[in-house]
């Protein structure tokens, strides 16, 4: 098995989720006592929200990537960053170490384009819906159609996140909203809905929602189990 650095704490409410599901996922794997290899730094995202509210996306940057290296000279043989937002810094960790970054994006656009979709609505942080760096890669590299919910929407997205999500805070006012979000972007033809932050799928789960939803923290951990379980 393959050893897999983790940067996390980006929130440490989804930082377990993933932890939990790559260890069930190599016991499901390999059976018995096995576990999974894995090098976990989990930052204090107090810190980071700064960064990114701040738009310091140089510091962060320098930051993740010198945790990145960090984890590579540990024996991590493969990164990933457990959120979707701090992947507009993706392209700069790579280039900082010289194993493979396992990106959200890839993980995601992978299943949907193995599933056929071909209109996502994507939800998630204001930084992963308004910027090009999430959806640019799922439009370029796997041919989707991609739709955000409208301006005052996305404000209420977004501040679910930061200050119930992340805060560990699941409120049933606040999955309503977002499931008046959801069937407005059905009714816009989306074919399904991109769960583009990791803490949002403690919040929204297939019951809830009008169209089929890809759980980018579920399927990140699916494509970490598979690289550390491959033989190549
Ligand atoms: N975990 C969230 C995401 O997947 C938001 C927190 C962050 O800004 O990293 O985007």
């Amino acid at each position: 098995m393959k050893t897999l650095g983790i940067i996390g704490g980006m929130s440490w409410e989804s930082t377990q989720t993933y932890y939990s599901l790559i260890n069930q996922g190599v016991k499901e794997r390999l059976g018995g006592l096995h576990s999974a290899k894995i090098l976990l730094y989990s930052v204090d995202f107090a810190q980071v929200e700064v960064l990114q509210a701040s738009g310091d996306w140089g510091t962060a940057a320098k930051q993740l990537c010198s945790i990145a290296q960090g984890l590579e000279a540990g024996g991590a043989e493969a990164i990933l960053i457990a959120t979707n937002t701090m992947h507009k810094l993706a392209e700069q960790v790579q280039s900082a170490i010289t194993v493979p970054l396992l990106h959200i994006a890839d993980a995601a656009g992978e299943q949907l384009r193995l599933d056929g979709r071909k209109k996502v609505a994507l939800l998630g942080t204001k930084f992963t819906m308004e910027e090009a760096f999430y959806t640019d890669k799922l439009v370029n590299d796997y041919g989707l159609d991609v739709i955000v919910p409208s301006q005052a929407q996305r404000e209420i997205v977004h501040k679910v996140i930061y200050d119930e999500l992340c805060l560990g805070q699941i409120r049933q006012t606040s999955r309503v909203a977002y499931c008046e979000i959801i069937d407005d972007l059905v009714h816009q033809g989306a074919d399904s809905i991109v769960l583009g932050c990791t803490e949002i799928p403690l919040l929204i789960t297939a019951d809830d929602s009008s169209a089929p939803l890809y759980d980018t923290t579920a399927l990140h951990a699916q494509a970490a189990i598979e690289f550390m379980l491959s033989e190549t």
